[in-house]
């Protein structure tokens, strides 16, 4: 038994944790699992979730800051991260009924729980209020349902206003979500104050939460709310914290050399001027220009290269200063407020692995070798244009020299899209009936987050690792087995 990545003239190797090789050494527990729980399965290891806490929790630490992390728990469905966020003594940051119901079943107490759904029901509403969880309150209309749940219960609703609209660089960020930062000041300072009808909310917060993965915008837009903060509080308001979400980036690649290569050779590969490199010479959001001599439109995949990642880039948000002015930190520090954060896929990096099982080999009538896995692409899929990572192959038969080929994986759904990875790969030897591939790093998004039940196929099974012995293959539990 061998196992061996890919190795096409552009690669991409995934920082691969020491837990992920010596499963990838088990072929016979990995035999064992498939047969049990079928293909792909998800395999989670908790003690590297510690760990990523603990990275980001020691930078609050080191500039002494007041601070809280909520997992954002909708980046992967398992239960055994829920129960690890609630003995590691964070908080869960949930964004549905069943999310918000599942943690407190879990344990989880109501001082570590926020509601920041997106769509918010009366039910959710009511369920949130009478477990005095914090809800983060996206819109007017939420905010009047929420007062008047609160009323017709005759409790005080513990709230955070969701704030956007942020100014960065002379442009306004455009969002979606939450209270217009300049249009609706003068609307928050009439119900925070004296005489608002909101009798039954308590405000106790804000809160945004950024798309993309910039540094400087997440910094100006603490700043921004920061003065919106003191003018509330100075009128009475008692405002103690300021939770800054997620978009934390997390680092997928060994080497930038390889990530520039890629892009280059995708570049080329979408300018006809070198072979193609994915399937179909998918441009992964790039295409060629009119004049057919240049290249047009973004890479539309997650940024898989980050020099500044986890507690780094936590670290310049907080020592972020403008003009030369005090930094985050000493203005978070200053107004004795507590700074939250709401990581998902920071809290995932390295956590998470999908083993799937090879069913058939084919070439396709170019002469290209397709390798179908009992998997489909919902199972490996985020909202960009595909997952980069070079994939590895745990061959059952030794491998020999010589015989590398290319080739794609393709999926179970009968779609002509469903080709599991768009990149070109290229093995030491053709993958037999039987054999695994193996995806890296798949723990934040990859696995859940739109993987779909079409054909009544199952979904994929969530198994995790509560620690590693010395020497000893690790025991593996069950996610849908834990207990509430
Ligand atoms: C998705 C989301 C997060 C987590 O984002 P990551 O990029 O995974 O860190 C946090 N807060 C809110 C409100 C979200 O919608």
């Amino acid at each position: 038994m061998t196992y061996s990545k890919s190795k096409g003239k552009y690669p991409l190797t995934p920082i691969t944790s020491d837990w992920m090789k010596d499963i990838m050494a088990e072929v016979q527990l990995l035999e064992e699992l498939t047969k049990q729980y079928g293909s792909p399965i998800n395999l989670h290891h908790i003690p590297s979730f510690r760990k990523n806490i603990d990275n980001l929790n020691q930078v609050f630490k080191t500039y002494n800051i007041d601070s809280k992390i909520y997992f954002a728990r909708k980046a992967n469905k398992s239960k055994s991260l829920v129960r690890a966020a609630i003995d590691f003594k964070i908080g869960v940051d949930t964004a549905s009924y069943n999310e918000l119901e599942e943690a407190i079943d879990l344990g989880a107490s109501s001082d570590d729980l926020v509601l920041t759904a997106a769509v918010k029901t009366t039910t959710m509403l009511k369920y949130a209020i009478e477990n005095n969880v914090l809800i983060i309150i996206d819109n007017h209309d939420e905010l009047r349902l929420t007062q008047k749940i609160a009323k017709d219960l005759n409790v005080i609703a513990s709230i955070g206003i969701r704030l956007s609209g942020f100014k960065v660089d002379g442009k306004k960020l455009y969002s979606r979500f939450g209270f217009d930062i300049d249009k609706d000041i003068e609307h928050l300072k009439i119900w925070f104050s004296q005489i608002s009808e909101f009798h039954n909310i308590y405000l106790q917060g804000f809160h945004f939460h950024l798309d993309g993965y910039s540094i400087v915008q997440r910094a100006e837009a603490i700043l921004q709310t920061l003065e919106l903060l003191d003018e509330l509080n100075n009128s009475g308001c008692k405002i103690t914290f300021l939770d800054i979400g997620g978009g934390i980036l997390i680092n997928y690649l060994d080497s930038k050399e390889e990530w520039e290569n890629f892009k280059e050779g995708l570049q080329m590969a979408v300018l006809e001027r070198s072979s193609p490199i994915t399937f179909m010479n998918n441009g992964l959001g790039l295409r060629k220009a009119d004049n057919e001599n240049s290249v047009v439109g973004e890479l539309n995949t997650y940024p898989y290269y980050n020099e500044i990642n986890g507690s780094q880039f936590l670290e310049k948000i907080l020592t972020y200063k403008k003009n030369s002015g005090p930094s985050v930190y000493e203005l978070v520090n200053d107004r004795k407020i507590q700074l939250r954060i709401e990581p998902g896929r920071a809290l995932l990096q390295e956590v998470g692995m999908t083993i799937a099982k090879v069913a058939h080999r084919k070439k396709d009538a170019n002469g290209t070798w397709l390798v179908g896995l009992e998997m489909n692409m919902s199972q490996l899929k985020s909202s960009s244009a595909d997952f980069l990572l070079d994939p590895f192959v745990i061959y059952q038969k030794p491998v020999n020299d010589g015989n590398a080929v290319e080739l794609y994986l393709t999926g179970a759904y009968c779609l002509e899209q469903d080709v599991i990875l768009k990149r070109k790969l290229t093995f030491p030897k053709l993958p037999e009936i039987g054999d695994f591939v193996v995806f890296i790093n798949t723990g934040g998004y990859m696995m859940h987050f739109y993987e779909t039940e079409a054909h009544l196929f199952e979904l994929s099974t969530n198994l995790y690792i509560l620690d590693t012995k010395d020497n000893k293959p690790p025991e593996i539990l069950v996610d849908d087995l834990i207990q509430n």
